[in-house]
């Protein structure tokens, strides 16, 4: 059976970079329609139309949405490990207000996984052997967690679908129709590459805190770059970080990352 490496929602930079750098000017300009958002970890401000309880009754219709189509994986060791890794890195995650849920669905031709705003996640079986263990997958799982709580789905919705289309659908508090307009921008496509930057950072540091090893954050991610063996296709070629790129950066952070972590309690007594 023929792989489909999507890695999660990495890659496409078509997302407006100054979007969230003027802030104040785009709320005059849009009659403080957008609110501007602090993200954890970062601290970089962002915009975004929607608010965190519509982010979570967003997230659940679209998920909903989601579920219905797939092999949800209901038991067994790699669910469990799943479940685990979950609620051990929402626990340490900036924002307990979210709904936190993950399920693993059923699909070996997918290297995959992907969290949807409010906390919502999937990972597929196909990236369970690049992850490897259960510190493998908190590498993924942090950094889709890390999109959930830097709210990019909502803030790449935001941005792609049209104002007066988004706030007509708030208004009247239609979450179904946000998710059917805006589930192509929250599954399909990829994140830009600021964005996913920003979530590899706030994985890095949940996995830490969460007590898993972050220096596994790099080999997974060389795991990921053998897998592509540079065959990834013209469209993911063009469009993705290089995962050079994304390994270099988070050897960067690593040392920071390892101070969270021992101080966590990770690798034992010093
Ligand atoms: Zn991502």
């Amino acid at each position: 059976m023929e792989r489909t490496v999507i890695e999660f929602n990495v890659a496409a930079a078509s997302y407006p970079k100054p979007f969230g750098q003027h802030c104040l000017g785009l709320l005059l300009a849009c009659g403080l329609a957008l609110a501007c958002h602090t993200t954890p970890v970062t601290g970089r401000r962002s915009l975004n139309a929607f608010s965190r309880a519509d982010d979570i009754q967003l997230g659940r219709e679209a998920y909903a949405q989601v579920l219905a189509e797939a092999k949800v994986v209901i038991s067994g060791p790699a669910r469990e490990q799943v479940v685990r890794a979950m609620t051990r890195l929402s626990a340490v995650s900036d924002d307990s207000g979210y709904e936190w849920e993950v399920n693993l669905i059923d699909d070996d031709s997918q290297v995959n996984a992907f969290a949807l705003p409010g906390g919502k996640m999937a990972v597929y079986t196909g990236i369970l052997s690049v992850a490897e263990s259960e510190t493998g997958l908190a590498v993924v799982m942090g950094h889709e967690i890390g999109h959930v709580v830097a709210r990019h789905g909502t803030e790449r919705m935001s941005s792609s679908l049209g104002l007066d289309t988004l706030l007509s659908l708030l208004n009247i508090g239609d979450y179904k129709g946000l998710a059917q307009s805006g589930l192509e921008y929250l599954v399909n496509r990829p994140f830009g590459r600021a964005q996913e930057s920003e979530a590899d950072e706030i994985g890095l540091v949940y996995m830490a805190r969460a007590g898993y090893d972050p220096r596994e954050a790099v080999a997974f991610w060389e795991r990921m770059e053998a897998l592509q063996g540079g065959g990834g296709g013209p469209e993911f070629l063009s469009t993705h970080p290089s995962h050079e790129t994304r390994v270099e950066r988070l050897k960067a952070k690593l040392p920071e990352a390892l101070s969270i972590w021992r101080a966590a309690g990770g690798g034992g007594s010093p």
